[in-house]
């Protein structure tokens, strides 16, 4: 099994310094926008994003979180019975607001068209963009990120491994072949 880093903490700090740029700057600011992480990695980037912003702009970004496993259309059985959102997220006031979506890994897009579908049930949003910090390509759908970390092209044999220090106690993007 084969390693390879392609991002060090360093990397990811200055693609999400980056990306919160960039995302001030699509918006023109941010108001009456949100972030929305989807479930575990996705949620700690949209959090650092956060703090990102306040230090950037000194306004104060709102982040939801969404888990999503009920709404995908490949997964049957066991999977499915997962809650498709939690409390907070259900809770979560998206009428006629901006959302930035935020996922650690785009792949086929599946999992966003599902997070997607989950946001629409929520409520009507004005606006849905996408940020990834990875883009390893391989879409089954027409979707399109806003915002790239890095675009790693992959096979399908490989597998993106994105550890944050949150969780995993650093901040690496590895790319590994079986
Ligand atoms: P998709 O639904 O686009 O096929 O896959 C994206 C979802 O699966 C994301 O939530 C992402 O976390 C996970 N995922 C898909 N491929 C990879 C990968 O290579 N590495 C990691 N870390 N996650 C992946
Ligand atoms: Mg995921």
């Amino acid at each position: 099994q084969h390693e390879h880093v392609l991002m060090d903490g360093t990397g990811m700090r200055r693609a999400l310094t980056r990306i919160a740029h960039e995302i001030l700057e699509k918006n023109k600011g941010f108001e009456n926008c949100m972030l929305i992480g989807i479930r575990t990695r996705g949620i700690y980037l949209a959090n650092r994003i956060a703090e990102l912003i306040l230090d950037i702009e000194n306004v104060p970004a709102p982040v939801g979180e969404i888990d999503v496993t009920r709404y995908r259309d490949d997964l049957s059985g066991k999977q499915e019975q997962n809650l498709g959102l939690s409390d907070e997220s259900a809770a979560m006031d998206i009428h006629n607001k901006k959302l930035i979506l935020f996922d650690d890994v785009l792949y086929t897009g599946r999992t966003v068209r599902a997070a997607m579908d989950a946001l629409m049930d929520l409520g009507r949003p004005q606006m849905i963009q996408l940020a990834v910090l990875v883009d390893r390509g391989h879409r089954e759908l027409p979707i399109r990120p806003d915002f790239v970390g890095k675009n790693i092209p992959t096979s399908r044999l490989e597998t993106i491994e994105v550890l944050l220090n949150e969780v995993d106690g650093v901040d690496q993007v590895m790319i590994t072949q079986q």
